[in-house]
């Protein structure tokens, strides 16, 4: 083999006149991608095998007899690629002219429309008009089970959710039955995808609106949603989102591609669990005193007032109640809050369990945890200590009829009695919905969900992810890092601090497991923790 220099594992190839040079093993399409040339494609998708069966993503190769499907034709070493000559061009409008001579005339009442891959390929270089003269095949709209829809008339037979199911659910629920023009997607049982766990991923790999959610059927077009990089608040695995989000409410949860934590892939439980983002009931000014004597106030009046008492209340015992839903930020913010006041006595938080795990088996990386929540390991490395039952009730005990300071963060004390905190000598609680037992609070402060602040979480792999701010608070609500921190910063003397970066910036300092890791380290994808002290 000629030494010219480069490393033995890399091929150099031309593709559309301009050299690339690519690992071994790099597939054409991959190849021209890296160039930022996009091959049509609709069989291939980069999580599953791949049949070479959908003949669009067809290129010519210099030498080569006929047209290579650029999705298993693998690059080599001098290779010349056109995406673009003649015949290659030729061949994609004749096998798209093939698509649509079944194909419904949908778009405008498909909810796949505006992210369609038959439709951006056609308005791209299909034929203007078409040329079959013959009555579509119809099939019409079968329901397929669980959140799955199926418009056969709309499907190109591309097989990535038979697949899906069958090399990374290990599910086979879904099957090609007939053949030839007839051939249509099916299921084997009458239950169809009833009980599937991860059956929502192939609404979201099916090129175009064969497979559609019910859940979010004629909701919203694509083309309104607003898309941030997100964290799954589901469980502790952490799984990498985006909340699609229009008239600030949440409309639907899509998986965010992170190979270290879900694959292309999320959870149907995960996926589900997002109408509580937009609940109505929440708090959302601050309020000051107690039971019949609580009062609104503004943020400055409060906060004042706040420091004040916390000032006064110097060497009290703190019991603090946090909760795996809230941030690194806002729970080191508590923890800080409360070692500035008094001796910490307990600092507790409570976390729902599911019965089982629920791996996905063909990418194991990948399991829906048993912690129904996704911040349970920040909150241990930040010093909070699990109590209560798997199902989240109890163990609050030791907090409830204590007579020094009380924090609570989060919405925990929903099953809690009336006399909670009534002993308190300074009982502070900051969430977003009121509770009966917070009745007893000395200041009740609303502050915003997840969904509503920048910050981040740790999986059950280590791993810190950052969330971003996808809809605005309601009313006065503010995040809890921001409240915490200003008290903290009051009490200090060093300020407030200035944002979600800064919070975390003061929590790695403060806690060795976070030391020397950076807001833009962390990325859109996250870090492990151990790695950054490696
Ligand atoms: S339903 Fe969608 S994913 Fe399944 S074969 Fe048809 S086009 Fe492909
Ligand atoms: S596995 Fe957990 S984090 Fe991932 S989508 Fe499901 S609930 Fe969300």
């Amino acid at each position: 083999m000629p030494d010219n220099g480069r490393k033995a594992d890399t091929v150099t190839l031309t593709i559309d006149g301009r050299e690339v040079t690519v690992p071994k093993g790099t597939s054409l399409l991959h190849a021209a991608e890296g160039l930022g040339v996009e091959v049509p494609h609709y069989c291939y998708h980069p999580g599953l095998s791949a049949p070479a069966q959908c003949r669009i993503c067809l290129v010519e190769v210099e030498g080569a007899p006929k047209l290579q499907p650029s999705c298993v034709t693998m690059a080599e070493d001098g290779q010349v690629v056109h995406t673009e000559s003649p015949s290659a061009v030729r061949m994609r409008k004749g096998v798209l002219e093939f698509y649509l001579v079944n194909h419904p005339l949908d778009c405008p009442i498909c909810d796949m429309s505006g992210e369609c891959m038959l439709q951006d390929y056609v308005f791209e270089e299909g034929r203007e008009k078409g040329r079959s003269r013959e009555p579509k095949r119809v099939f019409g709209r079968d329901d397929f089970g669980g959140d799955v829809l199926f418009y056969g008339d709309r499907c190109v037979m591309c097989t990535r959710c038979v697949r899906f199911m069958d090399e990374v659910a290990r599910d086979p629920r879904l099957t090609v039955v007939e053949r030839g023009s007839r051939a249509v997607i099916d299921t084997f049982f009458e239950h169809g995808l009833e009980g599937a766990s991860y059956a929502g991923n192939i609404v979201d790999i099916c090129p175009v609106g064969a497979l559609v959610s019910k859940d979010f059927l004629h909701k919203a077009r694509a083309w309104d949603l607003d898309h941030t990089e997100s964290i799954c608040p589901g469980c502790s695995q952490g799984c990498n989102i985006e909340l699609h989000t229009r008239d600030n409410l949440v409309q639907r949860l899509k998986p965010r591609e992170n190979q270290e934590v879900n694959g292309h892939w999320m959870c149907d439980y995960g996926r589900a669990n997002y109408e509580w983002m937009n609940h109505p009931g929440r708090l959302e000014e601050p309020e000051v005193g107690r039971g019949n004597d609580r009062r609104p106030a503004d943020w400055q009046e409060a906060l004042a007032s706040l420091f004040q008492r916390l000032s006064d209340a110097g060497g009290a015992g703190v019991r603090i109640v946090g909760s795996p839903l809230a941030s690194n930020e806002a729970l080191a913010g508590l923890a800080a809050l409360g070692g500035e006041v008094g001796s910490i006595e307990a600092c507790v938080f409570r976390s729902p369990r599911a019965p089982d795990e629920d791996p996905l088996p063909g990418f194991p990386t990948l399991v829906r945890r048993r912690d129904l929540a996704p911040n349970v390991d920040g909150a241990g490395i930040l010093g909070f200590e699990r109590v209560g039952g798997d199902d989240a009730a109890g163990g609050l005990r030791e907090v409830a009829g204590h007579d020094g300071i009380i924090l609570v963060l989060g919405d925990e004390l929903r099953d809690q009695s009336e006399d909670f905190g009534a002993a308190a000598s300074l009982f502070v609680y900051l969430g977003t919905a009121d509770s009966p037992a917070a009745r007893n609070a000395d200041f009740v402060l609303p502050v915003t969900t997840f969904a509503e602040e920048e910050g981040s979480f740790v999986n059950v792999l280590g791993r810190v992810q950052r969330f971003r701010q996808g809809l605005q608070a309601p009313g006065y609500a503010r995040p809890a890092w921001l409240v915490l921190g200003a008290l903290v910063g009051a009490l200090r003397g060093d300020g407030t601090p200035a944002s979600a970066a800064d919070a975390f910036e003061r929590m790695a300092e403060a806690h060795a497991a976070f030391a020397g890791l950076t807001w833009e380290a962390i990325g859109t994808s996250g870090t492990r923790l151990e790695a950054a002290h490696a």
